[in-house]
């Protein structure tokens, strides 16, 4: 079954999105962190402090690790009924082994349909590649250092340029093993004393001439580990939002330059904002992963995030009898998570009066750790 698309995403990529994001779009892709070690020090890297330079992996927002961390991969996966998985870190080429055993397993747990990609800014071992087609890997993303991105470091000889043509060497190899290759690089632009647009216009305009497969630019975000470097360059947000004014201009007009470069390029650009990542892709996933693990006594929002009734007890199994007798629960509606109760949101609302423990209706996200948005106490305090 194809999978289809929103018109948000149509209308940010100039033809066909990659087939990548088209499952992400549909919030059908688990996330997948597989190290947070890269070989690169981007200034605009945004990865949180948990998973920055550290070996963690993480599958959506669950840490898993020991000797059956690919089983809690996969019962991650299942949780969302995922149809494709995007590997990134860190960069997953830092852990080549763990990645390929990954690869290879999901595709033996949900078939070959299931859509794997993975984000590299490594220069690695040729070979790796073919191991990587092998297990199953179905497209690859390459995001080269930003000093590498002009073209006056690809016509002057020295080391820059020999690294870009590794990175060449590396995307012709994947190419030809038939994966889809792509970039995907953000929009970062210029500040005081640093001019970056020009490498931008200039990587475009050259996987434009190259008829590469896709490229994804995304919009700049701040975070809390690239926050102060962004302060440092002047950088300033949009709105109260965390994209970097000036990010979503400048991509749309480097790829509209590369564009009028190369007129009959096959390449598609893909502008991935920063609004869209939580608006859709997040809430897309969420949505899903709700509709999969809600119970009987959950709601599920518009967001995707679920609401529930708690009641505090330390005594749990006999209150739970008592709700039973005295109101009629099924017992099936009723959980003892932790010395609370869970049970449906509208049934709490109507007996909470009668309680005397503490009852409350709380909102939570449909992820491992559940973490709670909202919390509304049900009685007022005497
Ligand atoms: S390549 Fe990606 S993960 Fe590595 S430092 Fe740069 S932004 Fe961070």
């Amino acid at each position: 079954m194809p999978i289809k698309y929103t018109d948000i995403l149509l209308r940010s990529c100039t033809g066909t999105p990659p087939k990548g994001c088209r499952y992400c779009d549909r919030g059908t892709k688990m996330v997948l962190y597989i190290t947070g070690i890269c070989t690169q020090s981007c200034f605009y890297c945004p990865l949180s402090e948990e998973k920055k330079d550290r070996d963690v992996i993480y599958a959506n927002e669950r840490m898993v690790e020991g000797p059956d961390w690919m089983d809690q991969v996969m019962e991650e996966a299942h949780r969302m009924n995922a149809l494709g998985t995007g590997i990134t870190g860190g960069d997953p080429l830092v852990a080549p082994e763990r990645t390929e055993a990954i690869i290879r397993r999901l595709k033996e747990e949900f078939g070959r349909k299931h859509h794997i990609h993975l984000y590299t800014a490594a220069i690695f071992e040729k070979d790796i590649l073919a191991r990587l087609k092998d297990a199953g890997l179905d497209e690859i993303r390459f995001h080269p250092p930003i000093a590498l991105w002009t073209r006056e470091a690809y016509e002057r000889p020295g080391p820059a340029k020999d690294d870009i043509d590794r990175y060449i060497s590396l995307m012709s190899e994947a190419r030809r093993l038939g994966l889809d290759v792509g970039f995907e690089v953000p929009a970062v632009p210029d500040a005081e004393g640093d001019s970056y647009s020009q490498g931008l216009y200039d990587l475009l305009s050259w996987a434009a001439g190259t008829n590469m497969k896709f490229v994804n630019v995304n919009e700049l975000e701040a975070s809390h580990t690239n926050m102060e470097e962004f302060a440092r360059k002047g950088y300033e947000l949009v709105g109260d939002s965390m994209a970097v004014e000036g990010s979503r201009d400048l991509a749309w007009s480097a790829m509209d330059a590369a564009r009028v470069d190369h007129p009959d390029t096959s390449t598609v650009f893909h502008f991935c904002s920063s609004p869209y990542k939580d608006s859709v892709q997040l809430r897309n996933r969420l949505k899903r992963t709700a509709n999969v693990c809600a119970k009987p006594y959950e709601v599920i929002t518009e967001d995707g995030t679920l609401i529930r009734g708690v009641i505090v007890t330390d005594d749990p199994g006999i209150l739970m009898g008592r709700l039973h007798d005295q109101y009629d629960i099924p017992l099936g509606l009723m959980e003892d998570r932790e010395g609370r109760i869970l049970l449906a949101p509208w049934v709490l609302d109507e007996i909470a009066g009668d309680l005397k423990e503490s009852c409350y209706i709380s909102e939570v996200y449909p992820t491992w750790d559940g973490l709670e948005v909202e919390r509304t106490p049900l009685q007022v305090p005497p």
